[in-house]
């Protein structure tokens, strides 16, 4: 593990700590980690439950928006690194997938950057949906449109539980698309994301 933060570039160990430098792989120094607001919470949209980890806030924001748009795809893995033990122990036994970026917008990162970032939990992973088309930017504002804009591109099985996960919720459309789209067709569906939009914070 690399001493520098992937972030800030600054050393991650304070007073060279041996018990950190052994122990604490996380890639993030502790001061950029501090500085996301982590405050985990359910929320729902219509009868999907959303699980999510950190307010959307100004850090969040330019961290993620540094590996997406800035295609700093040394960041790929600092998003879900707090979570990866929990989550490949919660969702034991589930199927990862998430929800796809356009067509144009995977042409111009080059990269899918949800699909690199869960590279490293260990769970089985499969791309089931595809994003029709996309959206103008009037468009977003219709929630109905942009639900309606997924497509199922592989079978899956009765048996199946599936994890749903996306970067942000903010509207929750594109989730419930995915979501609407296999909830009765497996066992059972999750949803989880990184960040939730601020407006969540106050209403419940
Ligand atoms: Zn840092």
């Amino acid at each position: 593990m690399p001493i520098k933060c992937r972030y800030c570039d600054g050393y991650r160990f304070e007073n060279n700590d041996l018990w950190h430098y052994l122990f604490d792989d996380d890639p993030l120094c502790m001061n950029c980690r501090k500085s996301l607001m982590l405050k985990k919470r359910k929320i729902k949209v219509k009868d999907m439950t959303v699980e999510s980890f950190y307010v959307y806030e100004d850090n969040f924001r330019s961290m993620i928006l540094q590996y997406k748009e800035a295609h700093d795809e040394a960041l790929k893995d600092v998003f879900f690194h707090p979570f990866k033990d929990w989550l490949y122990l919660k969702y034991h036994g589930y199927i990862m997938t998430y929800v796809p970026s356009s067509p144009s917008k995977l042409s111009q990162r080059g990269f899918d950057h949800i699909a690199e970032s869960i590279k490293e939990i260990r769970l089985e992973k499969r791309c089931l949906f595809e994003k029709r088309k996309d959206r103008s930017q009037s468009a977003k504002g219709d929630h109905r449109l942009m639900e309606d804009n997924f497509r199922l591109k592989e079978n899956i099985r009765k048996e199946d539980k599936i994890l749903i996960v996306d970067d942000i919720l903010t509207s929750g459309a594109s989730m419930y698309g995915c979501y609407k789209l296999i909830k009765d067709k497996c066992r059972k569906v999750k949803c989880l994301t990184l960040a939730y939009s601020k407006y969540y914070l106050d209403n419940k």
